[in-house]
């Protein structure tokens, strides 16, 4: 049985991949495949395999004792096994005309639209100064004219080596102490206006695309504590497993996953929690 949410974090059933366009790097799509389109046939797939699916939010679930219980608006079910594949939500900033631009030029993970017409040969901006700010930076510099990064405060978050991939890179240029303001533009992004933090001053920029890397918010509040996480809240499974802290309890894709995080790698951790939770109830009943 199947709780696919409904719009929940916000977003369609199907989670992250609702939101992004063309998905180019799941194989078996050589031409790439719509995101919304993937999750369509992933769906399909697990109905022809007998799933039953509710387009319902799980709201809480009880680990204390087996079989779990698993709340979800106005039904309650018992289950032997649960898998968590609840996935992360992506942070954005909550400014002026991002609201209207999302998906025209601002995304939230550039290996995923940064191939994009929209995004080629166009100055590109990344918010943050994360791990994440420095890989998509990277990333985005085989497609933009040019890559900035608007970092908040004047040191970078992320880790040593990836800092000095960045900083050598002739393509990425660094605003530091810089703050989205709002972002510019009619039909698509075309410039930001953003806040020097040491002086205050306000100041507009061109930009052709927009791409937050603000870290993400694995979706794990309706486990209220239940299963071991990370300290940024990603469900921690065993070595080689999908195993969590609770037995019974199997967790995959960007859940706990927060360096991949791609369709495919989820997809494959999936098929591992689903074999795990298999061979569990073999063993347990
Ligand atoms: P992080 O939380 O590490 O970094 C978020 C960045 O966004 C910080 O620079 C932060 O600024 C900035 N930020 C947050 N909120 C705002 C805001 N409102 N306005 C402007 N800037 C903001 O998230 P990441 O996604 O980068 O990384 C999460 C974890 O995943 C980390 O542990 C990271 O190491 C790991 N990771 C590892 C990778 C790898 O090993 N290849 C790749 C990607 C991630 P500030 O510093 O001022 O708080």
């Amino acid at each position: 049985m199947l709780y696919e949410g409904f719009m929940a974090g916000g977003v369609a059933a199907g989670g992250q991949l609702t939101t992004t366009t063309d998905v180019e790097n799941y194989p078996g799509f050589p031409t790439g495949v719509g995101g919304i389109e993937l999750t369509e046939l992933y769906r399909q797939q697990s109905i022809n395999c007998g799933t039953r699916i509710e387009t319902l939010t799980v709201d809480r679930a009880d680990l204390n004792e087996r079989p779990f219980t698993v709340f979800a608006v106005d039904q309650s079910v018992r289950a032997r096994t649960l898998i968590v594949a609840t996935g992360a939500t992506a942070k954005r900033l909550d400014v002026p005309g991002a609201d209207r631009l999302w998906q025209k030029g601002i995304s939230a993970c550039a290996v995923c639209d940064g191939a994009l017409p929209v995004f080629r040969d166009k100055p590109l901006m990344v918010i943050g100064g994360g791990d994440t700010a420095c890989e998509e930076s990277l990333f985005l510099t085989r497609y933009g004219s040019s890559v900035t990064m608007l970092v908040r405060r004047d040191v970078l978050r992320a880790s040593k080596t990836m800092q000095q991939r960045v900083l050598t890179n002739d393509k990425i240029r660094i605003a530091w102490q810089t703050e989205l303001v709002e972002v510019l533009g009619e039909q698509l992004v075309g410039g930001l206006r953003v806040r020097d933090n040491a002086s205050g001053r306000e100041r507009e920029i061109e930009a052709g695309g927009l791409f937050f890397a603000i870290g993400h918010q694995p979706n794990t509040a309706f486990l209220d504590g239940q299963l071991d996480t990370d300290d940024n809240g990603y469900v921690l499974t065993a070595a080689d497993s999908t195993a969590t802290n609770v037995p019974g309890v199997f967790a995959c894709g960007d859940v706990q996953d927060k360096v991949y995080r791609q369709a495919v790698t989820a997809a494959g951790t999936g098929c591992m929690a689903a074999l795990e939770a298999e061979r569990f109830l073999d063993r347990h009943g």
